[in-house]
């Protein structure tokens, strides 16, 4: 609890003044909200929960992993107060499947959401999107009491049935499809940028906006618990940014990386501008902060680096799925900290539900799990023995220093603790660990279902191949 901040949510608060203005009914109503508010972990207010994720960010595009020409002081800082997670994992490397993911904390495969969705307009199919029957991590976070908002790229199902605001979340600004043009709010081929379900005109720069939509979220919760998803679309396509970033990269020759940088530069500065609004309001020792990006970098369609990481997007070598990935909550996660197990973005909301004192959904497996007793090192070991990857046809594993995919119906394998590239294949020198990895992936796959639709760019593709065969 910060000292300035009034401690509002204790018992005795709950004052005489309180009687005579409400009636004793509604006073004991108020007392037994503040006490059950009082249970959080940080011993006062439960604590908010910020997860800002960048979108085809590169593993190697943050300072706090080496990034010299682009500078990120507002994300490093989060590590520099925090934790970095060295093996920082999303679970699938495209952005639809890997926000089904995080949404559920469960492996998107277990329901079907293994491909992307396409984008809106053109993708508004009844049966493609994050299952109604699934519980999200603002549904979990609802029943704490957290007021829960999204302000960014949604890509969970384009149908009115998937909106935001049926998804557990109470205030959504942003657009419902898998890109957007930073600049044109106006063009059809775009979906619009909406404030809830209303239509919002405006010209700015996308990423500006999103910044301080961010901050008067802050704002205008700041006196109650809330849970805020951050879902940048930049430094996704279209590659685009106002000169303001651009002059900061004059030095960088070529264009596509120089406008890369500046769009990372944006939502450097967006972290900033939260960072600073929580520390204004003396919220920053209430409030966990998770940043992460939803899959590596895809090289050369927007600029970004996954070195020395080898593949990118859409791979199942860790440019795909290992992610610049780092968390702080001031005076609670030692500053500093650097943490080597492998986590993965499912972690995200069983740990937001332990903190928030949240109940995640009873009668359904949860994949991820809360990690502030390993950062405390309350618990110690792994999180997780091994993690599991399917895309289609494309299938890995991690397993202590092994790592085994599947690619074009090869099974390789490489050992990560001496070939972090991922450049020898040594499947052929381990057949034992490659039956025993095998063996795990099939038992795992035994629990999970078909994919429920197949990729849009590919069932156009195949439209386009068949009548040109007619
Ligand atoms: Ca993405």
């Amino acid at each position: 609890m910060p000292d300035s901040r009034k401690p509002s949510i204790v018992a005795g608060d709950v004052t005489r003044r309180d009687f005579l203005a409400i009636g004793g009914a509604g006073a004991l109503a108020l007392l037994t909200r503040r006490l059950y508010a009082a249970e959080g972990a940080a011993g006062g207010r439960k604590p908010n929960v910020i997860v800002i994720l960048a979108d085809d960010m590169g593993y190697a595009d943050v300072g706090y992993q080496g990034c010299k020409d682009i500078p990120t002081p507002h994300i490093d800082s989060i590590a520099a107060n925090g934790v970095k997670f060295t093996n920082g994992y999303v679970s699938c490397p495209v952005c639809s499947p890997m926000r089904a993911g995080f949404m559920t904390g469960r492996y998107q495969n277990r329901f079907g959401h293994e491909l992307n969705t396409g984008g809106a307009p053109h993708c508004l199919q009844e049966h493609i999107g994050l299952p109604t029957e699934e519980t999200t991590i603002a549904d979990v976070m609802k029943t704490a009491g957290y007021t829960t908002g999204v302000i960014g790229k949604w890509h969970l199902g384009a149908h009115p049935k998937y909106h935001p605001l049926k998804r557990g979340f109470d205030e959504f600004f942003g657009f419902i499809s898998g890109s957007h043009s930073y600049f044109r709010w106006d063009q059809p081929k775009w979906s619009p940028i909406q404030r809830g379900r209303e239509t919002v005109k405006t010209k700015e720069y996308l990423t500006d906006v999103f910044n301080r939509e961010a901050v008067e979220f802050i704002d205008r919760h700041k006196a109650k618990p809330f849970f805020l998803y951050l879902p940048y679309n930049a430094p996704h396509t279209p590659m685009q940014a106002p000169k303001k970033y651009l002059d900061r990269f004059g030095d960088i020759a070529d264009k596509k990386r120089r406008t890369y940088a500046a769009m990372v530069s944006a939502v450097d500065d967006g972290v900033g501008m939260i960072l600073a609004k929580l520390k204004e309001l003396k919220l920053d020792k209430d409030t966990l902060v998770i940043f992460l990006s939803d899959n590596g970098g895809p090289h050369s369609s927007n600029g970004s680096s996954n070195k020395p990481l080898n593949g990118g997007k859409s791979s199942m070598f860790e440019g795909g799925v290992r992610v610049p990935f780092a968390m702080q909550w001031s005076g609670t996660i030692k500053a500093g900290s650097v943490y080597n197990e492998p986590v993965i973005s499912l972690d995200i909301l069983p740990t937001a539900a332990a903190i928030g004192g949240a109940k995640p959904p009873k009668g359904r497996k949860i994949d991820g799990v809360n990690l502030m007793p390993y950062l405390g090192g309350k618990k110690a070991g792994r999180p997780h023995e091994i993690l599991f990857w399917r895309r289609a046809k494309d299938y890995a594993a991690r397993k202590g220093d092994w790592k085994l995919i599947k690619k074009k119906d090869t099974w390789r394998l490489y050992n990560l603790a001496t070939d972090l590239g991922e450049k020898k294949d040594v499947a052929a020198q381990n057949p034992k660990v490659v039956a025993e990895l095998k063996g795990a992936l099939t038992k795992w796959e035994s629990e999970m279902v078909d994919p429920k639709w197949i990729a849009v760019y590919k069932k156009k593709r195949r439209q386009r191949k068949n009548s040109k065969a007619k």
